[in-house]
């Protein structure tokens, strides 16, 4: 009785190792649909990435990052020229604007927002875009409207 037992267990693990033996071969190799290495541990690609096969870990990770930056990138809100989210500039809530902007766009902005939002440092009147620069002996900060420049200029000289 504990013969038999014993003999149909042995059988039992040869067909195991037969049938593990056998799946191996089925198999073959797996080799990377990106780099063409031979995979030890496959990685499946994601449906969006239309790839065909199995990936390293290598190439997964790095058509996950490449996939990712496609995702992450933008145009300027502004000028329209795609970007990197990671490059692209959060509009100033004073603008009033949706979406984000490329550095050259948010500068431009910003020198424009300013240049509107300058009061000449004197009477405080709102200054367009031709502001006048006291002269440094007048010991004054900001600047001047033209009328404040030439009042100043007649006292100070
Ligand atoms: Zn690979
Ligand atoms: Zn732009
Ligand atoms: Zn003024």
């Amino acid at each position: 009785m504990i013969f038999v037992l014993d003999l149909d267990r042995v059988n039992y693990f040869l067909d195991l190792n037969i049938q593990s033996k056998m799946r191996l071969f089925s198999r073959g190799p797996t080799y990377c649909a990106v780099c063409n290495k031979e995979i030890t541990h496959k990685h499946k690609p994601k449906r969006e990435w239309n790839i065909k096969g199995s990936l390293c870990g290598n190439c997964h990770v790095d058509k996950s990052k490449e996939y990712f930056e496609a995702k992450s990138r933008q145009p300027c809100a502004q000028c329209g020229i795609t970007k990197k989210i990671s490059d692209l500039w959060e509009p100033r809530w004073q603008w009033d604007m949706d979406g984000l902007l490329c550095k050259e766009c948010f500068d431009k902005k910003e020198t424009s927002h300013k240049n509107e939002k300058n009061f000449c440092s004197v009477c405080g009147s709102k200054m367009g875009f031709i502001r006048y620069n006291p002269k440094s002996k007048w010991k004054m900060t900001g600047q001047l409207c033209r009328n404040c420049w030439d009042e100043q200029k007649a006292k100070s000289g």
